[in-house]
């Protein structure tokens, strides 16, 4: 089934305790599709500017990734973000974000991209999100991602497209925030009040938990120890489950959700042993299903 997404597409920098590096190719759909990809067709939607290269488009269309909806903007140049983490690697600072082209970014899908079944709004302005959901008339399964800077500084327009989307996924800290709820659960469920069916909270090296009206499944994370860098987790995370669910024809039952969910902590799980995606450029589904197998074995109870 054919899955679209839309999020930055981006240079990043980052610095951790044990090496750095200035100019990663990054964003919330690059790191995503680089994961989906593995299970079904991809198609890119977001715009770049002038230094965005063919190196760049070589990575994403070597795995297959569709990027004939992104959007050269001429004089322009790409999104750029810098982080720097601590040495408890699940704590990072933003350093820098310029949004550049993606300040005047006005999404036209294609007619291929607008006819997705299945569709991912990653990281980036909610309004932006908005905008492509109502493009997608054809589609069956939405879902999105977001963050503390949109909780802050555009709370209203999404709060607008939660309402869009049948599965919100966020990390425990912003399902808090967003809800104004300490408690997880409660914050879970208040978030189901705001339209979505389906909340999957992001727990980063704990793992992540589902919740629906009624049922509540929780995940360990792989529990990897050669963690590199862990920028794009969410997104890998995000990019196995939706695209298990694309692969799946589009279901959306308890049981194939929770199978999706284990896809995409595998590739998380490589995306952290790594500086941004790059263990996922060569990576073979043989291997992400190794990964998946481990995980059945460990959480059997
Ligand atoms: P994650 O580590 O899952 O939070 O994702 C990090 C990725 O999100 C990086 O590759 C950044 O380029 C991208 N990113 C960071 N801040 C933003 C933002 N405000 N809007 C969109 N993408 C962002």
């Amino acid at each position: 089934m054919t899955l679209t997404v839309v999020g930055s597409i981006a240079f990043d920098a980052v610095e951790t305790p044990s090496g750095s590096r200035d100019r990663l190719l990054g964003g919330s759909a690059v790191h995503f599709a680089l994961a989906s990809s593995q299970f079904a067709p991809t198609r890119v939607v977001g715009p770049v500017g002038d230094d965005f290269g063919e190196q760049e488009y070589a990575i994403l269309r070597n795995r297959g990734v569709l990027t004939d909806d992104v959007e050269h903007v001429p004089g322009g140049k790409t999104f750029f973000w810098a982080g720097r983490y601590h040495r408890d690697i699940n704590h990072r600072d933003t350093l820098q974000t310029d949004l550049n082209v993606f300040e005047d970014f006005q999404p036209k899908l294609s007619p291929a991209s607008r006819d997705a079944e299945v569709l991912f709004l990653g990281n980036i302005q909610p309004d932006l999100q908005r905008d492509v959901r109502e493009q997608c008339r054809a589609v069956k399964f939405v879902a999105m991602d977001s963050m503390n800077l949109w909780i802050d500084i555009a709370h209203d327009a999404l709060l607008e497209t939660i309402a869009l989307v049948d599965c919100l996924l966020l990390n425990d800290s912003e399902l808090k925030q967003l809800t104004d709820e300490p408690n997880i659960v409660r914050a879970a469920r208040k978030a189901l009040e705001l339209g979505p069916r389906v909340v999957i909270a992001k727990q980063g090296e704990y793992g992540s938990a589902m919740i629906t009206r009624d049922g509540y499944f929780g995940l360990t994370a792989y529990p990897t120890t050669d963690i590199v860098e862990p920028t794009g987790a969410g997104d890998s995370f995000a990019g196995g489950l939706m695209g298990y669910v694309a692969g799946e024809d589009g279901n959306t039952d308890d049981a194939t959700l929770r199978r999706a969910m284990a896809y995409g902590t595998a590739c998380a799980s490589f995306n952290v042993e790594g500086f941004g995606s790059e263990r996922l450029y060569e990576l073979d589904r043989a291997e992400i299903d190794a990964r998946v197998a481990e995980l059945e074995a460990i959480s059997r109870f």
